[in-house]
């Protein structure tokens, strides 16, 4: 899976829409302090589920909505999408965040859960939180990171994040069966 283009609109310094196309190879983004370099890699994160406002450097997540400067009016939403190829096929994936209304996530056009698109990119071996995307200020967390945490990037970096997801998924209905069950074994019994 390759992200093809980035479309930003009204997130942090990104207050007109810009498009961002990744070409094959390495993209380098140069440009002076402060003109939004760090913000692009987190319209990326968010919109792959980042949900931790502290570590988009804001208080609450409604600090990624442009806020307005002293020539602009804030925005009342943000929305990013990440187009991606997927071998055959093309597939879009949308965050967006309005001004008391929480966020939203699409995948080609439908609306899906968080999850979903948690899951769309771990089965790619990426993600909000994977290893790959370093940011100034994690360099060295992951130098430092503990044996289990090293563990746990491993496991982002080889694709398997996204099946401890299903287990976890899988194991909850197992154990509601389970208490189906004993319940069911408890009526019969109350019959007999
Ligand atoms: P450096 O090279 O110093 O790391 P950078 O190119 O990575 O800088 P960023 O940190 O991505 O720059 O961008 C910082 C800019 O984004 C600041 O000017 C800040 O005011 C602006 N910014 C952040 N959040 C918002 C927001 N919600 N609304 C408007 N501007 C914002």
């Amino acid at each position: 899976m390759q992200i093809k283009r980035l479309r930003i609109a009204g997130f942090k310094s990104f207050v007109d829409p810009a498009d961002l196309a990744i070409e094959r190879g390495l993209t380098g983004v140069v440009g002076p302090n402060g003109c939004g370099k760090s913000n692009l890699l987190e319209a990326l994160r968010w919109t792959m589920g980042e949900n931790s406002a502290k570590s988009l450097r804001g208080a609450g997540m409604e600090d990624v909505i442009f806020a307005g400067t002293a020539t602009r009016p804030p925005r009342d939403f943000a929305e990013v999408s990440i187009l991606l190829d997927a071998g055959d096929e093309e597939r879009e994936v949308v965050r967006r965040i309005e001004r008391g209304a929480g966020s939203a996530y699409r995948i080609d056009g439908r609306d899906v859960r968080a999850k979903d698109v948690g899951l769309l990119f771990a089965d790619a071996a990426t993600g909000a939180h994977s290893p790959a995307l370093v940011s100034q200020n994690r360099i060295g967390a992951v130098i430092a990171a503990r044996p289990a945490e090293r563990r746990a990037m491993l496991e982002e970096a080889a694709g398997i994040a996204g099946l401890h997801v299903r287990r976890k998924d899988a194991e909850q209905k197992l154990r509601a069966t389970e208490a189906n069950l004993v319940r069911l074994g408890e009526l019969i019994a109350d019959q007999d």
